[in-house]
């Protein structure tokens, strides 16, 4: 007989919450605590071998029918705050190729654990993979990601120059679409999914999403944040002759950076930045006048910024000081259009009626409104096209005879509740709510699906299933969505006729409250908590209505990008850089016709969607990211902080089931191997010979029926003994 020290299984090896032998909150919280104290920031929930028989899941999610999932341990990583020695050349190494639980968790044991399963390696069937990592801001998922793809590219080891080009477009990703925020120094302002696709163990392609950059960021930023890092690096790295040719003043004049700038060091460090940025550029293939163009493009969304309005005197148009004068001209010229054109986008919006052209003239608040959205829709449509042109860079080069299988990783942002929360936040938090219940259908559902169908003996663990939220915003036609677009197609309707319509239809929702007195918003008890969100401007960010006019404009700019970038989204047909167009024009869009555009709602929803279906089709891994404290300090932690994540991600129930659940799911031989020496009767015993997958195929029915029966009573044995163990029949059977 063994002694259980000697041969644990699996689900006792180091690092793993699942064998903690009490589990509560209190001892969850220490666990993890000690850990991180020691500098072991990953820490797994131990996950499940072999196939877990599928379902059609119900609702919201469209899933394929019956089919193989292996969700592989989660990974919980704890952000460390300080540069460990743990991503090595020698520890990717290490991790390379691995038996799997011989070494402690590691991001690496995920990315490899990925890329076999996709190859079809250990027993798996070849399939896609997909990678979730979630967490809240700051706690490491964009870090994560790098360390990923760093492994995976280390694993197909052809050193091939695609493996370059998808880790080197990482610093112009970042460069546009990060910035200083108070919860990161480097915050990632927009979601992405990178599709990583092979052809067997080679990479032959990459393709990169976006979701809802945070355009809001150009035009304004709280206390203590910054815009874009690309405005701070370009006056750092332009040289003086540069930045005049760009007509770029001293960065402390202009509004939309907070007319702040850094101490000598960090500008020493943006100017090595902007050097990185400008090699990205050059290896993605941007042109010479197309990198030229967009950084005046840049330097007019500042210029633009400057421009400010002063109140009528009665019955006049808009007042304007000398200096704005100056900044529009300069704003016009780095734009490329006509100074006075620029300035009647500003001060006026003109409709047609009736073949007569009408001019509207805005008040002071209108006209700095249109400055806003004119800078942010400008700084938008670069970032759309930047993400294009790498697509097309990466865009794979395929053999038609062999099949394509990928691995997606997904790092979008964490759910908000901020003081304000606005449209944005709830199409942030929609999609956390999205990936939840994807987590929960892996985790939950699935797992318990397939308990119930081999009858074993099963207490249900209750999650919060958030099945009813995601009903309340996406049903149709009756969903917050929904209902937002019925509004915003009124053109009566404003932001309180929405918050009217939301409090009779949503009335006695259990998740949806109405907001007391006379505050114009609502509150919404998402799955991580109850957020109250500020109806104003929801319908105008809903139209997402670009003025003709403006648009007109930039299509006429001499700047040939500028032009290019707002041409496409009305030359359906146009040859002008298909990419471009097929970014810009949302898919859906097309059934349309150019009049009635789709929701900016209608829009993301239906990136989600897209974005769901693949993930569904794919075989899941999940980070959980967790920030130990607020400082962004080494070595602290804040218990409240931890106790608060651990709990809305839901990972005590998920080490519950992990633990107390049907875990590890040996193959037969796996089985026999390990306990086969519990079998005393000689004639059957394995012998080391007999230990191999052949000789089972010469064994005789009557004999394997007995063997098979044999490793069941043992297996009994077994589980009394190692407590948490349960092994489950159709494994035991060949
Ligand atoms: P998120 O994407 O979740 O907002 P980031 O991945 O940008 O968070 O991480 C925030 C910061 O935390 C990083 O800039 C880095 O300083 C630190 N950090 C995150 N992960 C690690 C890690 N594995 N090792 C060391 N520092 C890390
Ligand atoms: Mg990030």
């Amino acid at each position: 007989m063994v002694s259980p020290g000697e041969r644990e299984p699996p689900a006792g090896s180091a690092g793993n919450l699942a064998a903690l032998s009490e589990l509560d909150e209190a001892s969850l919280l220490r666990g993890l605590r000690e850990r991180f104290l020691r500098q072991q920031v990953y820490v797994s929930a131990a996950g499940a071998r072999g196939g877990v028989p599928g379902r059609r899941g119900a609702g919201l999610t469209a899933l394929p029918s019956r089919r193989q999932t292996d969700v592989g341990d989660i990974l919980i990583a704890l952000n460390p705050f300080q540069p460990l020695q743990l991503y090595g050349r020698e520890v990717s190494e290490q991790y390379r190729c691995h038996d799997e639980g011989s070494l402690p968790p590691h991001i690496f044991a995920v990315a490899d654990r990925a890329y076999h399963a996709m190859l079809g390696r250990r027993g798996a069937r070849p399939q896609s993979q997909c990678i979730v990592i979630s967490g809240e801001s700051g706690a490491g998922k964009t870090e994560s990601t790098k360390l990923l793809l760093q492994h995976i590219m280390n694993l197909c080891k052809g050193n091939s120059q695609l493996e370059q080009q998808i880790l080197q477009v990482n610093p112009l990703l970042e460069a546009f679409g990060n910035a200083q925020t108070v919860m990161n120094d480097n915050s990632s302002r927009f979601g992405k999914y990178i599709q990583l696709r092979f052809q067997n163990n080679t990479v032959r392609g990459a393709k990169l999403s976006e979701y809802l950059l945070e355009k809001s960021r150009v035009v304004q930023q709280d206390t203590g944040e910054r815009n874009f890092h690309i405005f701070y690096y370009m006056f750092a790295g332009l040289s003086s002759e540069e930045k005049e040719m760009y007509g770029l003043l001293d960065p402390s004049l202009y509004r939309y950076i907070s007319g702040r700038f850094g101490t000598e060091d960090v500008a020493q460090r943006w100017k090595q930045k902007y050097q990185e940025v400008c090699n990205a550029l050059d290896m993605v293939g941007f042109q010479e006048q197309e990198q030229v163009d967009m950084q005046a493009i840049l330097a007019g969304v500042l210029s633009l910024g400057n421009v400010t309005f002063e109140p009528p005197e009665s019955n006049a148009s808009l007042k304007m000081s000398e200096a704005s004068r100056g900044w529009l001209k300069a704003a016009a010229g780095q734009f490329g259009v006509q100074e006075e054109e620029l300035l009647k986008c500003l001060i006026c919006t003109m409709s047609v009626t009736r073949g007569e052209q009408i001019q509207r003239f805005h008040t002071q608040q209108q006209a700095e409104d249109a400055r806003d959205s004119i800078a942010k829709v400008a700084y938008g449509r670069v970032f759309g096209w930047i993400v294009s042109k790498i697509n097309e860079l990466l865009a794979e080069n395929v053999d038609p005879e062999v099949e394509l299988r990928e691995i997606g990783i997904l790092d979008i942002f964490g759910f908000e509740n901020f003081a304000v929360n606005r449209f944005e936040q709830l199409c942030i938090n929609l999609a956390n709510e999205q990936l939840q219940h994807f987590f929960n259908h892996h985790i939950f559902q699935l797992e318990q699906a397939a308990y119930r169908e081999e009858e074993l003996p099963w207490e249900t663990i209750t999650f919060n299933n958030n099945e009813p939220i995601l009903n309340l915003l996406l049903a149709k036609p009756l969903g917050l969505l929904s209902l937002l677009d019925e509004q915003s197609a009124f053109p009566q309707a404003t932001d309180k006729t929405f918050v009217d319509k939301l409090n009779s239809s949503f009335k006695g929702n259990l998740h949806f409250q109405p907001a007391r007195g006379r505050v114009l918003g609502f509150s919404i008890i998402h799955y991580a908590g109850k957020v109250q969100y500020t109806a104003g401007g929801f319908l105008e960010k809903n139209r997402d209505t670009l003025p003709a006019n403006v648009r007109g404009l930039f299509i006429n700019s001499v700047t040939p990008l500028l032009s290019v970038l707002f041409t496409a989204t009305i030359s359906r047909t146009g040859t002008l850089m298909p990419h471009v167009k097929a970014k810009i024009i949302p898919e859906a869009d097309n059934k349309f016709n150019s009049t009635r555009k789709q929701s900016a709602g209608a829009q993301f929803r239906h990136s989600l969607m897209v974005l769901m279906e693949r993930m569904y089709s794919a075989n899941p891994h999940f980070v959980r990211c967790i920030k130990p404290n607020s400082q962004k300090e080494p070595g602290v932690v804040d218990n409240q902080m931890l106790l608060q994540q651990l709990r809305y991600n839901g990972l005590l129930e998920t080490i519950r089931i992990r633990r107390d659940g049907f875990s590890w799911r040996p193959s037969f031989e796996e089985f026999a191997e390990r306990y086969g020496i519990l079998l005393v009767k000689p004639d059957v015993s394995l012998t080391k010979e007999r230990k191999s997958r052949l000789f089972f195929k010469y064994w005789h029915q009557e004999q394997l029926a007995k063997y098979v029966e044999r490793l069941e009573r043992a297996a009994v044995v077994i589980q009394k003994v190692f407590r948490g163990f349960r092994c489950r029949k159709s494994y035991l059977k060949l």
